[in-house]
């Protein structure tokens, strides 16, 4: 019998529990641990942002689901794991101890790296749902006493479609509010260039989000290191290709929404063996850690080297799909292990993102993400928008129903041709 600790509950954790369940025996344990009962589905904050949705509507309690599927549920959330012990220690001084622990934590917001940075400072943020009900308040004040805005990414974010979609959100709902002449827009970004979002583009994502920032009238700046956040501006050093400067903007702004680098959270960082030097996860193609094997990782938190060099660093990004893929492996992997075999299953870490703009959107297809690729297809259209609300609609109900992946979820990847799992064999089978 065999327990296995799944630590964090968010999009990538709850699944990994609910997959967990599928993939062991009944006699074998699975347990949660997360900072709360409650999942919130990230990327729904944008619209939280502008009003378009409520708390209540993009949170699920997990408690419910985790107690059908037996599946224990510590919400106190995890001070520190201490990986030669087997063991994770909570925030009121008990431990839960493993066999197998799968690391799900998402990132840590950075916002400490640049001055005047942060929600509580000068900036907005749609990375938590706390966050995005603050952004709301700011947007109403904006509104109110419309004024300058810059939204966008900062040096080392590795999560751009979010702040393109919010670009566009904001356009649409300051357009909505009839104040869109009263706000010029700048986009600041360190892309070496727009749509480049951390894949060094796919399809014509340059073309395409270009042309849509022309069509709404929003100007940007990309190779661009924020230098500091102040109340009416953001000073930006934009680069040359060398990293020298080119230079420097202050670009007035009265309400600013930029995307921050991330990190691994403070109970996995700085374990030798385990982690990169910025706390993020070290894994194999298995999703497995090399000095703790019975460790593994998926999500935000893992460590993915960037695509290439670029004069301001800009880090890959991790979409749902993707981290659906290194769950669905490291399922398997789990049960292959427990079983007295070895781990074979490698996540496709195909790159499928639905970037809403509130009417319209982009969608893009990486596979594999890193070019050159067999498939580098991006497009647009008002599907984008509905497809995005299908998604939240069925991700929650998947979350709800304590089942990874209806019926319904399987054929429609499979009509897109896009699976979750390689098709390779390996000499070790
Ligand atoms: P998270 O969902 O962030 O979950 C991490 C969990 O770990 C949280 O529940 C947290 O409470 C818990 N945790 C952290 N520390 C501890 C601790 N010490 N102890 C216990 N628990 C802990 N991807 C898409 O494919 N499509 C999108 O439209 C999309 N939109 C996005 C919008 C935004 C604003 C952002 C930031 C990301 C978006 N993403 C999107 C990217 C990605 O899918 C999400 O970030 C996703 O939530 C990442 O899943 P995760 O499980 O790695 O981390």
């Amino acid at each position: 019998m065999a327990h296995v600790v799944v630590l964090g509950a968010g999009l990538g954790g709850t699944i990994m529990a609910y997959e967990l369940r599928d993939a062991l025996s009944r006699e074998d344990r699975v347990s949660v641990i997360n900072k709360g009962s409650v999942y919130s589905f990230v990327p729904s904050n944008p619209w939280v942002a502008v009003g378009w949705r409520e708390r209540e509507s993009i949170e699920v309690d997990l408690a419910p689901a985790c107690k059908r599927r037996d599946i224990a549920l510590y919400p106190q959330g995890a001070k520190r794991l201490h990986a030669a012990e087997n063991r994770v220690e909570l925030t009121d001084g008990t431990s839960v101890d493993y066999d197998y622990l799968v690391i799900a934590t998402g990132p840590e917001l950075a916002f400490d790296e640049i001055e005047g940075f942060g929600p509580g400072a000068h900036t907005q943020s749609v990375c938590h749902i706390d966050h995005a009900l603050s952004a709301k308040d700011a947007f109403d004040k904006l509104v109110a006493k419309p004024g300058p805005v810059v939204i966008g990414a900062v040096q080392g974010a590795s999560c751009y479609g979010p702040a393109y979609e919010f670009a566009f959100i904001l356009e649409k709902a300051l357009r909505d509010a009839k104040v869109r002449d009263r706000v010029p827009m700048t986009f600041v970004t360190s892309e070496p260039y727009i749509g480049h979002l951390g894949l060094d583009g796919v399809g014509d994502t340059k073309g395409l989000l270009e042309s849509a920032m022309r069509d709404k009238h929003i100007k940007w700046i990309t190779n661009a290191k924020v230098q500091k956040f102040e109340a009416d501006k953001v000073v930006v050093e934009e680069v040359n290709e060398d990293g020298t400067t080119k230079t420097i903007h202050e670009v007035p702004s009265s309400y600013t929404m930029m995307l921050p680098a991330f990190r691994g959270v403070e109970a996995v960082r700085d374990i030798e063996g385990l982690t990169n030097p910025r706390g993020f996860i070290l894994v194999d193609k298995h999703q497995q850690n090399g000095k703790y094997p019975n460790i593994f990782a998926v999500g935000v938190c893992i460590a993915i080297p960037p695509t290439g060099k670029t004069p301001v660093p800009v880090g890959v990004p991790k979409t749902g799909f993707m981290i659906e893929s290194m769950v669905t492996a490291t399922a398997k992997n789990i049960a292959r292990l427990v079983g007295g075999d070895k781990p074979n299953a490698q996540g496709t870490w195909n790159a499928v993102c639905l970037a809403d703009f509130g009417d319209g959107g982009i969608a893009f297809v990486a596979q594999p993400q890193i070019p050159p690729r067999n498939v580098n297809w991006a497009s647009q259209g008002k599907w984008v928008h509905a497809a995005k609300i299908g998604f939240e609609k069925y991700f929650l109900h998947k979350i709800k129903s304590g089942h990874s992946e209806p019926f319904y979820e399987k054929l429609a990847l499979q009509v897109l041709g896009i699976d979750k799992l390689k098709a390779v064999k390996f000499d070790d089978e």
